[in-house]
């Protein structure tokens, strides 16, 4: 039986660690031809293209955009998923990170998008693929910019779909909730506690566990892949159930 992704292209920003690296191996896994762009590329082996990009500098996007699509022959699919945390309330952080966090999680997708659109339009299944996030549906307690470039994600990803639905290029989101990558490691370690940290996060879900990257990866594909051929400018959820439950605290 051929795979589902069989003869498609696609390029994962931030492919080398956590959700990009899981979605990047799920794709291929499928029959994806997959280029993975990364500040460092080295967590990617074969059969994963790895290539040196940061999503922060336009010429650095346009070289790596165009590598990929010599290397795949084309792009069909591209998943803008490279982003940075900011941890504070809207007194914390200096205009300097606002500016930087906006420039990473924002204007990358817009930097990456732009580059990979001549291609994406030449391609009879194209797909774009978000990685938002629970912060821009929910509020949480300092993430206040974070959340804000979140927010603009999703706002992004419907505004995209409406430009390029005609173009036959669909455009879509994943909200993930609290998910266990390397980020969240870091997270934790910086934590005083990292067990109660971890057990704390898991609990705020209604599954009571973390997210697995692997999970997020799996709702990625999905609506990358052409068995989402009529799903554009949605957010699919992938956090346990935390943006839309409401549950009785254990016992009561
Ligand atoms: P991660 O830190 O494990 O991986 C992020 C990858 O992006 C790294 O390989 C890093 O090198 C790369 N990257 C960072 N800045 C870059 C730049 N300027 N150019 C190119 N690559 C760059 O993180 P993750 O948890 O897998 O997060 C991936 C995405 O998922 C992010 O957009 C994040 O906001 C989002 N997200 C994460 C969680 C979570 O709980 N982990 C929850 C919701 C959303």
């Amino acid at each position: 039986m051929t795979a589902e992704l069989t003869g498609l292209r696609a390029v994962v920003t931030g492919g080398a660690s956590g959700i990009g690296l899981a979605t990047s191996r799920l794709l291929a896994e499928r029959g994806a031809r997959v280029a993975a762009l990364d500040l460092d590329p080295s967590g990617c082996l074969p059969p994963l293209t790895g290539l040196k990009a940061d999503v922060g500098d336009d010429a650095s996007v346009r070289a790596a955009v165009e590598e990929a699509a010599a290397a795949l022959n084309g792009i069909d699919i591209l998943v803008n998923n490279a982003g940075i945390g900011a941890t504070g309330t809207v007194a914390d952080n200096p205009d300097e990170q606002w500016r930087k966090v906006f420039d990473i999680n924002v204007l990358g997708v817009v930097r990456v998008t732009r580059a990979a659109l001549p291609h994406l339009r030449r391609s009879s299944h194209a797909a774009i693929v978000n990685t938002c996030s629970i912060a821009a549906t929910a509020g949480l307690p300092q993430r206040a910019l974070y959340s804000a470039t979140k927010g603009a994600v999703l706002s992004l990803t419907l505004a995209m779909a409406a430009d390029h639905v005609r173009e036959g290029v669909r455009v879509n989101c994943v909200n993930p909730g609290t998910v266990d990558t390397p980020w969240v490691g870091r997270l934790l370690d910086a934590a005083e506690d990292p067990a109660a940290e971890r057990a704390a996060l898991g609990a705020r879900q209604p599954h009571g566990r973390l997210v697995t990257a692997e999970e997020v990866a799996a709702a990625i594909v999905y609506l990358a892949g052409p068995a989402a051929g009529s799903v554009t400018g949605t957010a699919l959820a992938v956090d346990g159930g935390m943006a839309g439950l409401r549950l009785r605290p254990v016992g009561a």
